[in-house]
């Protein structure tokens, strides 16, 4: 009875039919909710920005209508905030003393932040050391070091007290020479807005690479943390450490890729504010932390501090991974990670 059943050719028919069915129905709807990376890269606040972002098919839409407000956001960013863009607000308020002038909140946030960040780090960091990067600037320019007393002068325009937080939005520069700089922590505070907004758009799982600025939030399309590379300053095509990340900001400054270059010996582009000069021993700086402005900015000023500066900014951020490599007169090169660092690098 049984066997006769299952012999009848149009049952056969329709058990390869549901069969068939289900195989279509199962990959259809596999291929829809399977979590895939969708990647963008954009010159922008120059250097390389990609955003990768990880959601299935069905939130294409979505997805792409995120990567446009991202986009227009950075190039906002971009305008207010570049120093050689005479229309900037940096470059207006750099040509206003003695008068106040205003600004989009954008740029009155970020220098709160970095008033914040100087004071904290006893003007390790510093944002009106344009005057420095200039001088320095011409120095390479002219292939000659700046005279004692050029730097003695440059330096009185620098402080973080030369910059005055009006109410409305209102910044006031207190002394003639004093122009700012937002190099230094301008990518991270970017990288921080993108991931802003691609939570307002409903991603939850994205990485935004601001040019070595980094802000990692949920996972990747294999359903891990993200990996992160930390760039090995002595090979800077290879990895020193991976580390896995999904819910914060990495961020290594040092003289490995960007420097000057006078009379055949290499300077640091990070000046230490203290002596108005390059700094000379610390290769680079990496820093994990909570949100990638804060990484940024303390990555710079362990640039400025050494390994002197980990327990400061270990007092400032208790979760931040430090790792620190310094070079000797000598030449030798030495590394200091923090114990957050070997416990994430691990
Ligand atoms: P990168 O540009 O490699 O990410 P940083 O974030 O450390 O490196 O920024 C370095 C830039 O910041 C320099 O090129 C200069 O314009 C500016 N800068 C240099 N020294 C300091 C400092 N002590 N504090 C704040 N900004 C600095
Ligand atoms: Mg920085």
């Amino acid at each position: 009875m049984r066997l006769s059943f299952l012999k009848s050719s149009r049952v056969k028919v329709f058990l390869v039919n549901v069969f068939i069915l289900s195989i279509v129905v199962f990959f259809t709807f596999f291929f829809r909710y399977q979590i895939i990376k969708y990647s963008q890269t954009r010159v922008l606040l120059g250097t390389f920005v990609r955003i990768h972002i990880c959601a299935t098919r069905l939130d294409e839409k979505a997805v792409l209508s995120a990567f446009d407000k991202v986009w227009k956001r950075l190039n906002e960013i971009n305008e207010r905030m570049n120093v050689y863009n005479e229309k900037s607000d940096i470059a207006r308020i750099n040509r206003s003393y003695p008068n106040p002038v205003k600004v989009h909140p954008d740029v009155y946030r970020i220098l709160a932040f970095s008033k914040k960040y100087s004071e904290l780090t006893h003007g390790a960091f510093d944002v009106t050391i344009w005057p420095l990067v200039v001088l320095w600037k011409e120095a390479q320019a002219k292939q000659e070091i700046p005279s004692v007393q050029e730097i003695k002068r440059t330096l009185e325009a620098i402080g973080s007290d030369k910059i005055k937080l009006l109410a409305d939005d209102s910044v006031q520069l207190m002394h003639p020479q004093t122009r700012i700089d937002l190099s230094a922590i301008g990518q991270g505070y970017a990288a921080d807005e993108v991931a802003l907004i691609l939570r307002k758009e409903g991603m939850n799982s994205f990485l935004v690479d601001t040019g070595g600025e980094i802000f990692a939030q949920g996972f990747n399309e294999s359903g891990r943390p993200w990996s992160v590379g930390i760039k090995d300053p002595l090979h800077p095509e290879e990895m020193m450490d991976v580390v896995r990340l999904s819910d914060g900001g990495v961020s290594t400054s040092g003289d490995y890729e960007k420097y000057y270059e006078i009379d055949q010996k290499k300077y640091s582009h990070i000046i230490d504010p203290a002596t108005g000069y390059p700094v000379n021993n610390v290769v680079s700086a990496t820093v994990i932390g909570e949100n990638a402005t804060q990484a940024d900015a303390f990555s710079t000023v362990l640039c400025v501090l050494g390994k002197q500066g980990i327990s400061l900014v270990e007092a400032l951020s208790q979760e931040a991974a430090i790792v620190v490599m310094e070079e000797s007169p000598a030449g030798s090169i030495s590394f200091y990670k923090n114990d957050a660092y070997q416990r994430m690098s691990r």
